[in-house]
């Protein structure tokens, strides 16, 4: 019996994919769902700007963002130089305002799609060890999740997150591709 599914968003595709599926098995077993977003603390700017509805962010937050892409990029130019990494973190305002709007999109197409029961928690620190923590304490019989997120390595199969959950889930982890 399929009673909890777990289902982790970046508000990447492959995650609106795997929210899809999540969506379809809970309205079919009438599960109840849960919705894990970590915190996108570490960011690109152009991932953020890719994500964000600018609509729906208010003048301070849209501020924000440009500014933040400004010292972003100003960044790049200078760790290219000298061949450093980009270390500038997008402010934590913006990033809980983007994480609520991944969050509100995936709430109403869970319940578009029949889902009765949606649980949202939006959280912080390491993905994967978030997932798997939230999967143990909320039972889940199942999490599902994308293949692949929103970094652009596209050679890859699977995801570092992806990857270490489904390596460490004591439930079935499904990735979607
Ligand atoms: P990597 O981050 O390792 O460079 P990637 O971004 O392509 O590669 P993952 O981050 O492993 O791949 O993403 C795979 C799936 O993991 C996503 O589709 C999503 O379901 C989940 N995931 C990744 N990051 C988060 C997050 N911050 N919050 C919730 N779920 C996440
Ligand atoms: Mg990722």
């Amino acid at each position: 019996m399929i009673k909890t599914i777990l289902v982790a968003t970046d508000g990447s595709e492959h995650a609106k994919k795997a929210l899809a599926l999540a969506s379809d098995l809970g309205a079919k077993y009438n599960a109840r769902l849960v919705l894990v977003h970590v915190l996108l603390t570490n960011a690109r700017a152009e991932t953020l700007r890719t994500l964000a509805t600018r609509r729906g962010l208010s003048k301070d937050q849209r501020d924000l963002l440009e500014n933040y892409e400004i010292d972003f990029h100003r960044e790049v130019a200078a760790a290219g130089a000298a061949g450093g990494f980009v270390t500038v973190p997008p402010p934590r305002e913006l990033v809980k305002a983007i994480g609520r709007q991944i969050m509100d999109r995936a709430e109403k197409a869970a319940t578009k799609a029949g889902v009765k029961k949606v649980v949202m928690h939006t959280v912080e620190g390491d993905p994967a060890e978030a997932i798997l923590e939230l999967a143990a304490s909320s039972k889940a019989s199942m999490i599902i999740m994308g293949s692949r997120g929103l970094s652009d390595f596209k050679g890859l199969l699977l995801g570092s997150i992806s990857h270490k959950v489904s390596a460490q889930a004591e439930c079935t982890c499904v990735t979607v591709k």
